[in-house]
């Protein structure tokens, strides 16, 4: 059967302004259903690193807080501390750069609570039987909601091809060991001949002695044993100097996400949704200190239960735009083209989705619900 995915574009005139139509778009959709009164509702998001500007921006959360507030909700706003050494490792500076970011109180009327605690060691074991895991950890405060809701900057990913609902919630929603296990089916190499020895991915990597210098200096190498594939420094590297395998390396890592989506959502039954914001598409993650030129032009914003479905629907919408010449798009910009190869033609985004609808998560089959 195919899952339905409620869609707005973003046209708008004075009589009907972007917040009145997420606002219809949350009412069309199954929302209301999953909050009941006096659930303490996780709105899991990304806030964004400190120089990131693509995140999903603090009003939209705003409306959606009031909206599960209006609903008998109590929402606090989540996510879990970074693997990487960055402004989001614990939640002191997480918070602060939460806060920094917009998601200020007297702005999102929710307060944050970081999900898996002080240093990212706070989590709730949940059995699966999954083919990568039996058991899988879950950030305790996501694990122990009543309900979930999932806001999600679609965009392109330097590790999983797409960063959409099941990166938000498999990543998102993992302690840091699970993240570890994640990213551990991903080796980085130094393809020795392309490497120019600039030496930009030295600062970019998270943890010490990961990266050495070779050859007087000329060169630099990644000590396998110590790197935690953590992919932090493939962007940085502008001479495509450093490789993953990626069909067995991001194949698997795909995998593992799935798992963890699964075991997120395990407590919740019917008490998640997921809501999707096309907006500034950019060639990767909000982990990075910047925000590259969109890949294509905004969209608009879905909603959906099914979180393949709802990854599928923004990868084809995505890809039936045309592609922006100004942009890190270097192939692919006619639509109907795959947009996310035409920024990593390594990467299989699809893997996730395949293996997401074989354990039974969701559908690639969807209908779009057009608001009118
Ligand atoms: S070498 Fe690259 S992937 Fe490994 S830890 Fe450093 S930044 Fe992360
Ligand atoms: S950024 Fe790339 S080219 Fe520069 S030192 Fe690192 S691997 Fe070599």
């Amino acid at each position: 059967m195919k899952s339905k995915v409620f869609f707005t574009d973003l046209r708008v005139t004075p009589q009907q302004n972007i917040f009145k139509k997420l606002d219809k778009l949350l009412v069309k959709s199954e929302f209301n259903n999953i909050i009941e009164k006096g659930d303490l509702t996780a709105i899991k998001l990304h806030f964004g690193e400190r120089g990131n500007t693509s995140y999903v921006k603090p009003i939209y959360l705003r409306r959606i807080v009031d909206k599960v507030k209006s609903l008998g909700g109590m929402p606090f706003l989540t996510d879990t501390n970074t693997l990487y050494v960055g402004n989001r490792k614990e939640s002191v500076t997480h918070i602060e750069t939460a806060i920094g970011n917009g998601f200020d109180y007297s702005v999102v009327n929710a307060p944050i609570i970081i999900a898996d605690g002080l240093r990212g060691k706070s989590y709730e074991m949940v059995r699966i039987d999954k083919k990568w895991y039996k058991e899988v950890d879950i950030a305790s405060e996501i694990h122990n909601a009543d309900s979930l809701i999932a806001v999600t900057h679609f965009k392109c990913h330097e590790l999983s091809g797409i960063g959409g609902v099941i990166k938000n919630i498999g990543m998102g929603c993992a302690t840091l060991k699970g993240k570890l296990n994640q990213h551990s089916s991903v080796k980085p190499f130094v393809v020795v001949d392309k490497c120019t020895g600039c030496m930009r991915c030295i600062p970019w990597c998270p943890v010490e002695g990961a990266i050495v210098k070779i050859e007087n200096n000329k060169k630099v190498k990644i000590v396998s044993e110590i790197c935690i594939g953590c992919g932090e420094c493939i962007l940085p590297c502008r001479d495509g100097a450093i490789k993953i395998k990626w069909d067995a390396d991001t194949g698997s890592m795909q995998e593992k996400m799935v798992e963890h989506v699964y075991a997120a959502l395990q407590k919740k039954k019917d008490k998640y949704i997921f809501i999707s914001f096309l907006t500034q598409i950019s060639p990767a993650c909000d982990c990075y200190p910047a925000s590259d030129t969109p890949v294509v032009e905004d969209i608009g914003i879905l909603i959906s239960k099914d979180p393949v479905a709802i990854d599928q629907a923004s990868a084809d919408l995505v890809n039936n735009q045309s592609g922006n010449r100004n942009s890190k798009l270097t192939c692919n910009f006619e639509p109907g083209e795959d947009k996310f190869r035409g920024v990593y033609p390594e990467i299989d985004w699809t893997v996730q989705l395949k293996y997401g609808e074989e354990i039974g998560l969701g559908s690639r089959e969807y209908e779009i619900i057009k608001l009118a």
